[in-house]
């Protein structure tokens, strides 16, 4: 099997399994509990705090352990909302969030009030600062883009972000999922007030993930009952998950540079492949501000849904948008906001590599995306009618 789906979960790397291990059978203790086994779960969790706040440069008492990155991004917007609505109702955020973060949005538009403005992106997946720091108005309370995409992997500028919502003193948050073990990320050098990130995209556990409060930002509890995670979400903690979660980032932080410089070489080496020897096919993405393990691209004439099923028979592990809206009908709406017309989007194709990922494995998959394209679109009219000069490829003529 050929993995390359890391945008959807990685594998949980051996050693944070085994640093988890020890926290079901023997260091069971509930940290709120007072005796001895119950002091290891305590020390534990106060050991991943840090392990994560140090890859932030973040305080410890800043991270609020949640159950994912989903959570995450809930809270930081539905709480700053609240917390927030004596200075207005206003949010900014952009078109090619994570659901997690638009579904939050419509959420607090229907019920609650909200206005939301939804920021376009260019033809590669960027915001537009200026249109950034027009849509601010008195009632803005919150800014929230992605550090990076989840499909096109675009990592935003994000410096310059904190730079004008600092300016206008409003709160900026940002969904880091995709970002955070892959891109130094320091949040006073960023000006971020707040971060999501989750366990399993880092080859950490499923099921824990963080958010990043900056000190002195108000926020609500999100969850309510006990006291843990000072008062601000309650629940008996996820002790193996916060363990597991801390080796993790501490294991992508130590290996970043050495990682990302491989990924990054085998992710052009595709990309070119995949560019120069399969016509009418098209990168998505910003070509050089993207993350390190993102490849997505676009064939023409073909649905990605078909070459997604003939890549598994032939052991590779792709995805055609994000995992969550796969099944759906509706090509992704973070390529609908890039621009493709839907016949475009709806033959794309996102491969995510992790750093286990070898340049055999590359050469493999380019050599069966190819034969997969071309058995496609033999069955194709339109293609048919295209290669009898009766249409024209909008890839070709466009980009
Ligand atoms: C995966 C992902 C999430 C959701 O995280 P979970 O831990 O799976 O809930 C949110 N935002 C982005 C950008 C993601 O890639």
């Amino acid at each position: 099997m050929i993995y390359l789906d890391n945008a959807a979960t990685t594998k949980t790397d051996p050693k944070v399994v085994e640093a988890m291990l020890p926290y079901f059978s023997e260091f069971y203790g509930n940290p709120s509990s007072i005796y001895k086994i119950a002091g290891e779960s305590k020390k534990a969790i106060t050991k991943g705090r840090e392990q994560i706040a140090q890859v932030l440069g973040a305080k410890t008492e800043e991270i609020y352990f949640t159950a994912g990155g989903t959570e995450a991004d809930n809270w930081a917007l539905k709480a700053a909302f609240e917390a927030y609505k004596g200075k207005g109702n206003h949010i900014i955020t952009t078109k090619i969030e994570h659901h997690a973060i638009l579904h939050t949005c419509e959420y607090l538009e229907k019920n609650y009030g909200a206005r939301i403005t939804y920021l376009d992106v260019d033809a590669d997946g960027v915001i537009s600062l200026e249109e950034l720091e027009k849509a601010i108005t008195p009632e803005t309370i919150l800014i929230s883009v992605m550090f990076a995409n989840n499909e096109i992997g675009t990592i935003q500028p994000v410096k310059a972000i904190g730079e004008i919502a600092k300016k206008h003193g409003v709160l900026f948050h940002t969904d880091a999922v995709q970002a955070f073990g892959q891109v130094p990320i320091n949040v006073d050098e960023l000006n971020i007030d707040m971060l999501s990130s989750s366990g399993h995209k880092i080859n950490g556990p499923k099921g824990i993930g963080f958010l990043y409060i900056r000190k002195g930002v108000k926020i609500r509890s999100f969850v309510h009952g006990g006291a843990q995670e000072r008062k601000r979400r309650a629940g008996t903690e996820n002790v193996p998950g916060i363990v597991g979660y801390g080796v993790a980032a501490q294991l992508a932080a130590d290996t970043m540079a050495e990682c990302t410089a491989k990924e990054i070489e085998l992710r052009d080496y595709m990309i070119g492949r995949l560019k120069s020897e399969v016509p009418s096919c098209k990168l998505n993405g910003h070509p050089e501000k993207r993350l390190p393990n993102n490849v997505n691209v676009s064939f023409e004439f073909i649905e990605g849904e078909s070459l997604l099923i003939m890549l598994d028979m032939a052991g590779i592990c792709a995805s055609s948008g994000s995992a969550c809206t796969s099944g759906s009908l509706d090509p992704s709406h973070v390529l609908l906001a890039i621009g493709l017309p839907h016949e475009i989007a709806h033959g794309s194709l996102r491969l995510t590599l992790s750093a286990e990922t070898a340049k055999e494995d590359i050469d493999f998959t380019v050599d069966k995306v190819k034969e997969i394209v071309e058995k496609l679109r033999g069955m194709s009219p339109l293609y048919e009618d295209y290669k009898a000069g009766k249409t024209k490829s909008i890839i070709e003529t466009r980009y």
